[in-house]
């Protein structure tokens, strides 16, 4: 008989794991809450113009393990991905810029120029991203045991790099605007909290043509996998919360949706948000000391928590696609002053913009609590979101002279927009565990919870850990899983 899996969440590890569940012949159900797919990795439209929330980079455009994930899902066309340049351009006021390019030959070159003093630790930096390049650390997780072992000759590097944060690494420089700049290079996530580590790892997916952009952006990547789990035959019903899992003698036996209505399965996927599934679909009844206080550990804080959004009538193509500004004087947005912001560029070629116009993007940090006690009054919220956009804007122009008369349209969302759009606890993404986080990396952190049968997490949450090629291989991961429990062959790449 059939098995019939219940996936909660049409996220990309909800996608992916119907898929894969369908090509092993599976009946797969997925309910979401949204009225469509992707959860955090979506868009959407203002005007002529796409804003796009999530994808900066994306394992497995390149020839790398990954790679196999979405052609099994169908989610990238080859002929629309887009490699660029530079993967990002920190500039100052006065005209110096640092232009972190992905050929890291031309990178090493223009460091040198930069800064030929510093030629020594400029060498390591590159070497130490080049000597990853084989180790393919983005298709650790595709399960086999030779995929762990790639890693295995890397400990050394990864011990030495992951101690030491960017901000450490530029205090070593001699040259003053490489101090400056080269703490802001990985999207700028405060460059004192972001070890050096996983940005040698971005240098590595470089080397081997890797971290591309998908061509019309998030939510057209994550409609290209819906589009394929419908051709596989599952079933999918959107603006379809689920309120609880059932339980009978510790064992989930299907869902109760928000109508109060139920489905029952044989196994119950849970793709949603961590905590809610834990605590509120479950109850709080499978749990443990080691997950609360994961979850109890949250900051109010998160990177990429506040974007702005412009649509402009400007072409923006002579621009590097990221570009970080270093500010003169600070820019306190919500509770806090920044001293720099980051900038994605969208011209007409990413497919988000009209010929002759383009988006930007502009990505710094959010703090719930601020938003979440604005929100209660409606009012006070979108004007503070005003405030924010004008206050960036001013900023904008001084860069970009002209433009304030050249805005279209904006958009501001804060962590109470993601939270009410994919109810992630407090609109976050899964932050590093305080403690046991080689126990997770190694073992996952929720895919099972204690005491309960018949129910799997996948997702960001199940790993506690971040990626869209992440999301997607913890849904084959489950898959491959269950078709060992039931005796049959694990397979893939089936249209
Ligand atoms: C701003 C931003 C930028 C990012 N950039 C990158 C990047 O450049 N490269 C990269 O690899 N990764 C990036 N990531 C990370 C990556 O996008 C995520 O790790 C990944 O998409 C998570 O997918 P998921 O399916 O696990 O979760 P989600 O996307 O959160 O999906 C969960 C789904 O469950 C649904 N749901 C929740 N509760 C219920 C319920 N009760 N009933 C029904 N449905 C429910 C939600 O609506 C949602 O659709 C970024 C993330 C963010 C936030």
């Amino acid at each position: 008989m059939t098995k019939k899996l219940i996936i909660i969440g049409a996220g990309i590890a909800g996608l992916s794991t119907g898929c894969y569940a369908r090509m092993n012949g599976y009946e797969a159900v997925i309910f979401e809450l949204h009225n469509k797919p992707g959860g955090v990795c979506t868009s959407w439209h203002r005007k002529e113009f796409t804003f796009d929330y999530c994808i900066h980079n994306l394992a497995g455009t390149g020839n790398v393990g990954v790679k196999q994930v979405w052609q099994d899902l169908n989610a990238l066309k080859a002929d629309e991905i887009i490699n660029h340049d530079t993967f990002v351009r920190v500039e100052d006021s006065k005209g110096n810029a640092l232009n972190i390019y992905t050929d890291l030959e031309k990178l090493e070159k223009h460091l040198k120029e930069l800064a030929p003093e510093d030629s020594k630790l400029i060498e390591d930096y590159l070497k130490a991203g080049s000597s990853l390049r084989g180790a393919d650390f983005f298709s650790m997780n595709m399960g086999g045991l030779g995929d762990k072992l790639k890693i295995a000759p890397r400990a050394y590097t990864m011990i030495k790099w992951g101690g030491t944060t960017l901000e450490e690494y530029a205090g070593k420089f001699q040259n003053e605007f490489l101090q400056k700049a080269f703490p802001h290079i990985q999207y700028n996530i405060n460059g004192s909290d972001m070890p050096m580590f996983p940005h040698l790892l971005f240098l590595a997916g470089f080397k081997a043509g890797d971290l591309g952009w998908p061509k019309y952006g998030s939510l057209e990547f994550s409609k290209r996998i819906e589009k394929h789990f419908l051709e596989l035959g599952g079933e999918i019903h959107y603006r379809t919360p689920v309120e609880k899992i059932m339980v009978e003698d510790d064992r989930a036996v299907g869902v109760i949706l928000a109508d109060g209505s139920m489905d029952q399965a044989d196994v119950v996927i849970s793709a949603a948000d961590g905590h809610s599934t834990i605590y509120e679909m479950l109850e709080g009844k499978y749990t443990n000391k080691f997950i609360d206080s994961y979850y109890d550990s949250y900051e109010e804080e998160q990177a990429f928590g506040l974007q702005i959004y412009l649509g402009l009538d400007r072409d923006l193509s002579e621009e590097s696609h990221a570009l970080v500004l270093l500010l003169d004087e600070p820019l306190k947005l919500e509770l806090r002053e920044r001293d720099s912001l980051y900038l994605e560029l969208f011209d007409s070629s990413t497919g988000l913009a009209p010929e002759g116009k383009s988006v930007i993007k502009v990505v710094t940090e959010g703090n719930y609590g601020y938003w979440k006690e604005l929100r209660s009054d409606m009012e006070k919220y979108s004007h503070e979101k005003e405030q924010i956009y004008l206050k960036v804007l001013e900023v904008l122009d001084a860069r970009f002279p002209g433009i304030k008369k050249q805005v279209e349209t904006f958009d501001v969302t804060t962590p109470v927009t993601v939270e009410r759009f994919t109810h992630n606890f407090h609109g976050w993404q899964p932050w590093p565990a305080k403690e046991g986080g080689m126990k997770i990396m190694f073992r996952g952190f929720t895919k099972t919870l204690p005491g309960l049968k018949n129910f799997y997490m996948v997702g960001q949450w199940a790993g506690a850990m971040i990626g869209i090629s992440n999301a997607a291989l913890t849904g084959r991961n489950l898959i491959k899983e269950l078709c060992k429990k039931d005796g049959k062959k694990f397979q893939q790449n089936k249209s």
